[in-house]
């Protein structure tokens, strides 16, 4: 078992105040891989006032300190990539060939467009045209509590981290609780940098702790959050008394609408991206709205691909999904699919329990409900399991009242060859985001929700705007 129980303050480990230990749990075995401290009060005092003190000088930083520093630190990363991609696995249970083909890499490549974005910003800049009056500056917004989940480690800390460090803001991070080592692999990337003590700060707690610490401190400027529709509710209420800047990610119930145009290989993408990361994903395709015609073709394509989808071990190479994260989002996931049956939905694959010849590890069945309606409690719900849920629509207008039928707007998904058709329906959709056919958001897109979805974007140019405030000048001289 590794012993983690450091902070990293003010540029250097240390042992917090008080000893409050948490143990973190390998998913494929149900053991103890590692010892964590949860941090307390004192602690997050001593990273905020770190962050305050360091404010000072990082914000007077330049555009250009800031391209060399995200250079190292993008250069560390990779360094550290095949620890980085191991502590993800053995923390949060993604099969080692997923964290190495996607969850890891996704902070290298939000490093490397953050330093794309930053080279095209101009921080200065005349509101109007040179010899116009007016002036608009970009400052750091200041201290910033950056509050991460679990599913996807690293690919949320990068977001945050590295869009703070562009805009010359410092930071405390709060990674999950339930997966802390990657960040604190992360920490050591960031001071390997030559990131100056007192700009990054990790402190691991739980949310109780803290992460509500963090959100009522009266010297943290914003709190950056990725996680549930819930602990975001918290998160704003606890920054409301001092002002504070709320940039939320929660949830999401993204629609994934299959048109009796849509292509051959829709199915399979729809069905991949759903169970992938074990259905851990804030923008998996859970609902699935398929047009009459090809209805009963897709239910059996669908669940003849999920019973075909095995589960495994996060150290086993391979394409199967892992465990979910813990035994809560277990017994969550088993009572929403509980909920499923009782409710009426047709079970087309997986169902209750663990897959056969399994007895531990939080490892669920890939499960495919058909005939669900829009009212059912799985397709409401944010089950966060390899859970998928088919909806039948007749109409275009159907497809997009039931799709956009939802406490959340995150991400749909659109599949048709018709391209006025896919126009038109992204355009209805009340969503961050939407992807026709497959296609891709291209690199540096922004990455966010509407609805109860959330409010922030994150990645390239609108992740950094985020942790900027805008400064409006007159009389500037010459
Ligand atoms: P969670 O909200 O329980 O925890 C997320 C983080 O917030 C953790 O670090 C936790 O310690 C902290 N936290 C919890 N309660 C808090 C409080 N009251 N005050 C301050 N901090 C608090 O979520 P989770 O279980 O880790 O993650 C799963 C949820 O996150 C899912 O609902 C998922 O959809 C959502 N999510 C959204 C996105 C997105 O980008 N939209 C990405 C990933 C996950």
């Amino acid at each position: 078992m590794t012993d983690a129980t450091a902070l990293y303050i003010d540029g250097g480990w240390v042992e917090p105040e008080e000893r409050h230990r948490l143990d973190v749990i390998d998913p494929s075995t149900e053991e103890s891989c590692a010892t964590i401290s949860l941090g307390g009060q004192r602690d997050t005092d001593a990273a905020v006032a770190a962050a305050r003190r360091a404010f000072a000088s990082f914000s007077q930083s330049t555009k250009a300190d800031r391209l060399d520093l995200l250079a190292a630190i993008l250069d560390r990363y990779k360094a550290r990539s095949q620890e980085i991609a191991e502590a993800i696995s053995l923390e949060m249970g993604a099969p080692i060939d997923l964290s190495m083909s996607s969850q890891m890499p996704a902070g290298s490549s939000h490093l490397k467009n953050f330093i794309r974005a930053l080279e095209g910003i101009d921080f200065e800049a005349p509101l109007n045209g040179a010899g116009k009056p007016g002036r608009v500056h970009l400052e750091p917004v200041g201290v910033c509590a950056l509050i991460t989940p679990w599913n996807w480690p690293m690919n949320q800390v990068t977001l945050k981290v590295g869009a703070a460090i562009a805009a010359g803001c410092t930071m405390v991070l709060k990674p999950s609780e339930i997966a802390p080592l990657s960040s604190m692999v992360f920490a050591e990337v960031m001071h390997e940098a030559g990131v100056p003590a007192g700009v990054f700060n990790l402190v691991n707690g739980d949310g109780a702790g803290v992460g509500s610490q963090l959100s009522s401190h009266p010297d943290v400027d914003m709190v950056s959050f990725t996680g549930s529709t819930r602990a975001g509710r918290a998160i704003t209420k606890a920054g409301a008394e001092t002002i504070k800047r709320v940039a939320l990610e929660l949830g999401g119930k993204g629609a994934n609408i299959l048109f009796d145009d849509a292509d051959d290989t829709a199915v399979r993408r729809g069905v991949a991206h759903c169970m992938e990361n074990t259905g851990q994903s804030c923008n998996a395709p859970t609902r699935m709205l398929v047009q009459n015609g090809r209805y009963d073709a897709v239910v059996e394509e669908a669940g003849a691909l999920a019973a075909a989808t095995s589960t495994g071990p996060a150290r086993e190479a391979g394409e199967h999904i892992g465990p979910l994260v813990s035994a809560a989002q277990y017994d969550k996931v088993q009572s929403l699919i509980e909920t499923g049956l009782r409710e009426g939905a047709r079970l087309v694959a997986g169902g209750p329990g663990r897959p056969e010849g399994t007895n531990r590890g939080y490892f669920v069945r890939p499960t495919v409900f058909a005939d669900v309606t829009n009212d059912m409690t799985i397709a409401q719900k944010e089950i966060f399991g390899p859970v998928l849920s088919i909806l039948r629509f007749e109409t275009e207008a159907d497809a997009i009242r039931i799709a956009n039928d939802t406490p959340y707007g995150l991400t749909d998904y659109v599949q048709t060859q018709d391209p006025d058709r896919a126009r038109r329906v992204a355009r209805a959709l009340r969503a961050g985001m939407v992807v026709i056919n497959g296609g891709s958001r291209g690199s540096g897109a922004p990455f966010g929700g509407m609805k109860q979805s959330g409010n922030g974007r994150e990645g390239g140019r609108y992740g950094i705007e985020e942790f900027l405030e805008v400064k409006s000048i007159g009389g500037w001289p010459g």
